[in-house]
């Protein structure tokens, strides 16, 4: 009995010096709440140059990409800083803070000597995991006519090949697990990469039907506010939108077009809500890749009227999306990001017009002449292949096994190929004007000029890369920057600046080189800790990770190398860290 009455008065005790101390804490808890915000979105454009927000900025209206420009920390001057500028490094790096040396993804795909000597592997596939909810038009098993051997699901994803954390990761680790962390885009390497290990989920579509789908990495099967939306009738509205009603290339056409968007950001929305994101008591954090302005980029080009379209189009989505989630967390809770992947080159043809030496290099016709020399030297009369098909610039990689058979090991192999690709690429050059014959007159200088002409910047081994013998220089840094290994020989090929691979047969331009139109993109900040500006250092994107992770108290990803960007935070918030 007086144990029970002094446990209840303990009790009542504890009780009102818990109502004594709620009051005053409120407002305290509430300000301190600033700086832990209910929800974190980072937004990430996919290939978007730091330039065009200020080409473009006299057509922004409302509170889209002007609520980083005016109210937040606006950096004009922001580059990747190293050589392989890429979709999945790019997005690895914003959720890293690290570079390909640190997070381990130097592209897209590669030939991965460990998993497959047949086929290159994609920066995310993940045999150990299958897709979830895909519709049963998109496996193979189902097509019309189809061996009873095809599949019956699909290979899977995951972030397997990601070695550093994120700052999601962080933030799920530091929280045990609380905060919730999300990641969406149209790409399956551009949902999974950013968010990280720890991640709830990363939604990504299945391309022909424009579905969400994701795999059984993160879940059994979609959530039930993602089958809903699947249900909804929103894709179909979005088909409408981009004029390919019924299509099942839902990511080529639909995805080119500003409707990809807006469906992203409606998938967004379904999520915030479906998981009740920014309203738990405790931070979470969404990464949302926007793809349709790479998909239509490489077909037309930076300086199209298309891409002048989808950026006003994607200025009043933003306005639109910020407005609801000002309407569902509080904008003053929210702390927003906005960068983007990659940039990307002029088209090469409208470049030469103005007289850039924007050549193209035919991949095809490089290796066949290199495979000629390499024949010549160690199999004379055969046809082996020294070089792995399907280049991926800018990298080429060797055959070891066939170097292996002929006795050469990896430092004269590559030290070889490094020094008959300058010459390879230069026997593209067009023609030479023709020599005079004597005593025939000098021409008066044309006004034509000669076509651009390929060149190799440099060629560097993976020995080298591997033991640091790079130029102390900062383009020697970029090159660090740029090195993983998956257990194969290979170079590293930069062409001249504004050249790259002829890639007429599907596309216009692209993306992949160390030179500065590639690096270069925004990075911006909306929210309490920023003091609104636009700044004019020299910053990089692995500083994103870094600045919010200070911010929030926690620690920096495994391999960040980013730094704080202190100068544009409220004195409040540069004093706490
Ligand atoms: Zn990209």
């Amino acid at each position: 009995m007086l144990r029970t009455l002094r446990s209840s008065s303990r009790l009542l005790i504890l009780c009102v010096i818990a109502v004594l101390a709620i009051y005053p804490q409120t407002v305290a808890w509430s300000q301190a709440y600033v700086g832990k915000p209910k929800l974190i979105v980072i937004i990430v454009i996919d290939q978007f140059r730091g330039d065009y927000l200020n080409r473009d900025r006299a057509e922004f209206k409302g509170r889209g990409f002007r609520l980083f420009m005016d109210q937040g920390a606006w950096f004009t001057d922001c580059y990747y800083d190293y050589a392989n500028t890429k979709t999945a490094p790019g997005h690895a790096t914003i959720g890293t803070g690290a570079y390909s040396d640190g997070h381990g993804i130097e592209s897209n795909e590669w030939w991965d000597a460990s998993r497959s000597g047949a086929k290159k592997v994609s920066s995310v596939e993940d045999e150990r995991y299958q897709l979830v909810d895909i519709p049963a038009s998109s496996i193979p098993a189902n097509a019309p006519g189809t061996s009873s051997l095809a599949a019956k699901f699909l290979v899977g994803a995951s972030p397997l090949n990601l070695r550093a954390s994120t700052l999601g990761d962080e933030l799920r680790l530091a929280t045990q697990g609380r905060a919730k962390v999300f990641g969406i885009s149209l790409k399956d390497r551009a949902a999974i990469l950013p968010p990280g290990h720890a991640a709830n989920g990363a939604f990504w579509i299945d391309n022909a039907s424009g579905q969400f789908i994701t795999s059984t990495y993160y879940m059994e099967h979609l959530p039930e506010w993602a089958r809903a939306f699947n249900a909804s009738g929103r894709r179909a509205q979005a088909e409408q939108e981009a004029n390919a009603v019924g299509t099942t290339q839902f990511f080529d056409l639909v995805g080119r077009t500003p409707a990809a968007n807006s469906y992203e950001f409606d998938f967004a929305k379904a999520l915030i809500n479906g998981e009740k994101l920014g309203q738990r008591g405790v931070t979470d954090l969404v990464t949302i890749s926007l793809s349709a302005n790479d998909i239509q980029g490489h077909q037309f080009g930076p300086d199209s009227d298309s891409e002048e379209h989808m950026i006003v189009a994607l200025d009043q989505q933003f306005d639109q999306f910020f407005s609801w989630l000002d309407q569902t967390v509080g904008l003053n809770n929210v702390w927003l990001a906005l960068t983007a992947d990659h940039g990307v080159a002029p088209v090469p043809s409208e470049a030469a017009k103005l007289g850039m030496n924007s050549a193209m290099v035919n991949m095809e016709k490089l290796y066949d002449q290199l495979e000629k020399e390499l024949n010549a030297r160690h199999s004379p009369g055969a046809n082996v292949e020294y070089l792995m098909p399907q280049p991926d610039l800018p990298y080429i990689v060797l055959n070891k096994h066939a170097f292996e058979k002929v006795h050469i090991e990896e430092k004269t192999a590559e030290d070889e190929l490094a020094a008959i690709l300058p010459d390879a690429v230069a026997a593209q050059n067009p023609a030479a004007p023709p020599i005079l014959k004597p005593n025939e007159p000098t021409p008066e200088p044309s006004q034509k000029r000669l076509p651009p002409a390929p060149q190799v910047a440099g060629v560097y081994t993976r020995l080298q890369m591997a033991q640091g013998q790079l130029p102390q220089t900062e383009f020697g840094r970029e090159l660090a920057h740029s090195y993983a290994y998956h257990g194969n020989w290979f170079v590293l090929l930069a062409l001249g600046g504004y050249q790259m691979e002829d890639i007429r047969s599907w596309g216009g331009t692209t993306h992949f080189s160390p030179w500065s139109y590639d690096r270069h993109v925004p990075l911006a900040f909306y929210g309490v800790p920023f003091i609104p500006g636009e700044y004019h250092e020299r910053v990089a994107p692995v500083d994103l990770a870094t600045t919010f992770a200070s911010l929030m108290g926690v620690n920096f990803p495994s391999a960040a190398s980013g730094r704080v960007l202190k100068e544009a935070l409220q004195p409040i918030h540069s004093t706490q860290q």
